[in-house]
């Protein structure tokens, strides 16, 4: 095997390209030096090395040592330096480099091959003993840190009491002959630490290094890292082994980083830092105050520091150069690392710098502008989900956050507001104008109104996919649920945070991106959908093949689906509608009533109800489809539960408060899931399927004749299982249509249509098909229906799955391909074989979900359906799976 790749003089064995066995860093040295940009010499030691290294019981393989010797006599040849002799001593620097950078994670020693005869060369060949020393030093600390595991803290501590006791404020004040009486303060603490010298044989430092970069693969740090980042311990981590340049000669020296372009804002401008006569992290360590690379930036730092621009005006105009050359050639953004010796610009480190969603719009949408990429490309660089960050107000990233509490960040978007402990009181807050944070231990159906009244929920317990955090998404309310380091007393109205205890009224800011419960009011920054976002949005909805529309119970919520963009509503909850206001009571009269009788009573009451709420929904989407789904009520959240409840609903309804109480426990559901709903209660009770169907075929005359577009409502029958269910559903609807067109002498278009939610129904969706008109794959239930896990018990033991390694990611957010998609697949050919221009959709959660959207588009759905915040999200992933 060939394990060592050379770079330098403008030739590379490697290019870009090879990142996957030279590692990010490697892959690029070898990249901007066959450009012919300024790289010191080296060689890359591919990862798999660091495999071979493991499994030898953490020793270098013979065959690697002899190309590694190889490699740097051609180092030697092209410096005309002697590594560890001579009276021009070769210095190399040992960088670890993994395929994908994990910042910080990994170790790098500088100045490797100095000890007490080659330091004395150095400063010779330079003229400039303190730079030697100064090196030396350098070396001995991190040599001793990284490879002897001593620390740093020892080091610091003598550092600091030699500058106190020689009254020097910063390290560049030190003389030659100070820094060397720290080399042997630093050696003589290696001896006492370890009883052993610090190495004074280059050829050792050097396999000391290597090992110990192999080694930090391992570390505590790196594995926590890669388990959270989803980074395969079998990658390795690649070795850079290169000449060094040096930073620390004098004050026409000096060593920076930069990003090509604003990381933040994405402004086209050179932004970045530097230090005079310093070395390697000294930038990031903050022992000095770095300076601005360019005279802007100095400016608005307001810093009396000179820039770079300034002070090396010509190694300013080649870093200016270079970067845009890397630019070009990249066509991306870049993060660099360079060093200037003696005025000459030297280029340590290239990669694409990671940005905020703001500057990626702006980086993407200036360079097709630019002609740099395709607008495909700046489509393809814009990770979908971020687009959260953007449509909600944020906190401001200037401010400092006074954390009192932290949760998980249930629904993105930052709010401020007084804190109120019922939705009765958000909604009394609302409606006088005034803005409040919903506080709750949970959320349950009946907060419904009062999450809607608020800015911002907080729940303490809950997780993810609890009812808080689902329904705060589909209203894209910020939300942070399960804060368990918060109590909450309701009994005496407080809040109980991190140091603090807040009452009723007062206010505080939640971030439902990051998760956490800040004190008081925030500055906020708003979102903005023209400008560069609308630019890729308008790119991303000419290349995608799918429709997007979005789930919307109420006009609210279809208006701000349509100014996101959404092509129509891919499923109305009809029971949403019910939770609202005085509603409830009326639903709880229809649900408990003992007879048709009783049940007609209510339903009349409803009828109007609903008519008003389909000719509001359908006025904001006229011209576009409408998908409706008939009831389907979870019972068991409606039925009244405490004695005052029950009290309350059977004096509305005439009824003695016992009775009452009876009917409840007869409607009692062991597994309400699996229960009397969908169209089970439309077979049981047909009257409720008539007056939604009256309600619906009367708005749609209702909304034709006010706004002249016709709506052509899709009514999707919920829970189907068998083809019968559907015919006996379908046939009460279509009773009611020709009623309806009868009375108005109006003809409408209408669709009826089935959700594909039990494995059942798409298994037997060639049959179902001669009835439906259209399928609408509901996969929360199918999720559900498929493992046989309930979503409301989930909680209990995915999580506990997940840690353990049982399975990868939640089923509920995203789809579980193999088997949820495999059903999906099936019902979706099986339909078209039977009515091949039948249209087929996803709604539910996963319909806003980028890998889930991705899968969509593979088995040629026509649309994805999601909550109203989540449709650039799904405009965007549609493009991206096209392309
Ligand atoms: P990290 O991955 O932590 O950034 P690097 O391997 O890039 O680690 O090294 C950190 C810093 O060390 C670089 O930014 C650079 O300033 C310095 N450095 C690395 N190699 C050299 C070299 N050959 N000459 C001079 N400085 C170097
Ligand atoms: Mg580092
Ligand atoms: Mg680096």
């Amino acid at each position: 095997t060939k394990w060592v790749y050379t770079f330098g003089d403008g030739q590379a064995e490697g290019r870009a390209r090879d990142h996957e066995i030279l590692g990010g860093k490697g892959a690029n040295l070898a990249e901007m030096c066959a450009l012919g940009l300024p790289v010191p010499p080296g060689l890359t030691i591919m990862g798999d090395a660091c495999n071979t290294y493991y499994r030898n019981g953490r020793h270098i393989e013979d065959g690697v040592k002899a190309e590694v010797r190889a490699g740097i006599s051609g180092i030697e040849a092209i410096t005309g330096r002697r590594f560890g002799a001579g009276s021009q001593p070769l210095l190399l620097s040992v960088r670890s480099g993994a395929r994908v950078s994990m910042p910080g994670m990994m170790d790098t020693v500088l100045n490797l091959g100095l000890n007490d005869e080659t330091v004395q060369a150095l400063g010779h060949d330079a003229g400039d003993a303190r730079f030697a020393w100064d090196s030396y030093r350098r070396f001995i600390q991190m040599y001793a840190d990284v490879v002897m595991g001593l620390g740093n803290d020892a080091f610091e501590e003598i550092l600091e009491d030699e500058k106190a006791k020689l009254g020097h404020e910063t390290d560049t004040e030190l003389s030659a002959s100070e820094w060397q009486h720290i080399v042997f303060l630093y050696k003589k603490l290696i001896e006492e630490e370890l009883a052993q010298e610090f190495p004074q044989d280059p050829e050792v430092q050097l396999w000391g290094a290597v090992g110990a970069v192999f080694s930090s693969w391992m570390s505590a740090r790196a594995v926590t890292y890669r388990q959270l980042h989803n980074i395969p311990e079998g990658w390795g981590t690649a070795v850079n082994i290169q000449a060094m340049v040096f930073g620390n000669l004098g004050n026409a020296s000096a060593t920076g980083v930069a990003f090509t372009r604003n990381p933040s804002t994405g402004e086209k401008a050179l932004y970045g830092e530097f230090l005079v006569n310093a070395q390697g992290e000294d930038v990031v360590a903050g022992i000095r105050t770095p300076q601005s690379i360019t005279e802007e930036g100095r400016l608005s730092s307001g810093s009396e520091k000179p820039s770079m621009e300034k002070l090396m005006p010509e190694a300013f105009r080649e870093l200016c150069r270079i970067c845009s050359e890397l630019e070009i050639h990249y066509r991306d953004m870049q993060d660099i690392e360079f060093t200037i010796e003696r005025g000459k610009l030297w280029m340590l480190q290239t990669r694409s710098g990671k940005r905020s969603t703001r500057a990626a719009m702006k980086i993407a949408v200036d360079m097709v502008d630019e002609k740099v990429i395709t607008e495909e490309q700046a489509v393809l660089r814009i990770e979908p989900s971020s687009l959260d960050q953007l449509l909600h107000p944020t906190i401001d990233p200037r401010v400092t956050r006074q954390v009192i509490g932290t949760g998980l960040p249930a629904s993105p978007g930052a709010a401020t507001g007084a804190i109120v402990f019922t939705a009765e009181e958000a909604v009394e807050a609302e409606s006088e104008g005034r803005k409040v944070i919903l506080l709750r231990v949970e959320t349950s159906p009946e907060d419904i109104h009062g999450m809607h009244a608020a800015e911002g929920i907080l729940t303490t317990r809950g997780g993810m996919t609890s009812h808080a955090a689902v329904v705060a998404r589909g209203m894209g309310i910020p939300c942070v649920v399960g804060a368990g380091t918060m109590r909450i007393d309701s009994r005496n109205e407080r809040l109980l945070g991190i140091g603090v205890t807040l009452k009723k009224g007062d206010i505080i800011t939640i971030d439902g991106s990051a998760g956490q419960v800040l004190k008081g009011e925030v500055p906020m920054i708003q979102p903005e959908l023209s400008g560069d976002f609308g630019r890729i949005m308008g790119w991303a909805d000419r290349l995608r093949r799918m429709t997007v529309r979005t789930n919307a119970d109420t006009p609210a919520d279809a208006r701000a689906a349509r100014s996101f963009g959404a092509e129509g509503i891919g499923l109305c909850r009809t029971e949403h509608m019910f939770f609202e206001g005085e509603r409830i009571h009326v639903m709880r009269e229809m649900i408990l009533a003992v007879d048709e009788k009783g049940r007609r009573l209510a339903l009349d009451k409803l009828l109007p109800m609903q008519r008003l709420d389909f000719t509001g929904l359908f006025t904001v989407m006229h011209g576009l489809p409408v998908t409706i789904r008939l009831l389907d009520p979870p019972l068991h959240e409606f039925l009244p539960k405490t004695d005052d409840e029950v009290a309350e609903v059977a004096f509305a309804m005439g009824m003695e408060a016992i009775a009452l109480r009876q009917r409840v426990d007869a409607l009692h559901e062991f597994n309400p899931m699996l229960g009397h709903r969908g169209c089970r209660l439309a077979i049981s009770y047909p009257e409720i399927v008539e007056m939604q169907a009256r309600a619906i075929f009367e708005a749609a005359v209702a909304a034709a004749k006010e706004t002249g577009a016709a709506v052509v409502p899709e009514i999707m029958v919920p829970l189907v299982g068998l083809r019968s269910e559907l015919d006996y559903v379908k046939a009460r609807i279509d009773e009611v249509a020709g009623d309806v067109m009868r009375e108005a002498g109006m003809k409408i278009d209408y669709l009826v249509g089935t959700m594909i939610e039990l494995p059942r129904a798409a298994l037997r969706a060639h049959v179902i098909a001669e009835a439906a008109e259209f399928f609408s794959f509901g996969t929360n239930d199918l999720t559900q229906t498929t493992f046989g896990i309930s979503r409301d018990d989930a909680s209990a033991f995915i999580p506990t799955y997940q840690r353990k390694g049982i399975i990868e990611h939640d089923p509920f957010i995203s789809l579980d391909f193999d088997g949820v998609g495999e059903l999906i697949s099936i019902a979706a050919e099986r339909g078209r074989q039977t009515r091949n221009d039948m249209k087929l959709g996803i709604c539910g959660e996963h319909g806003g979900d980028p890998a889930s959207i991705r899968f969509c588009e593979t088995i040629g759905l026509d649309y994805v359906s999601c909550s109203p915040f989540r449709v650039p999200i799904a405009r965007l992933a549609a493009a991206q799976a096209v392309i």
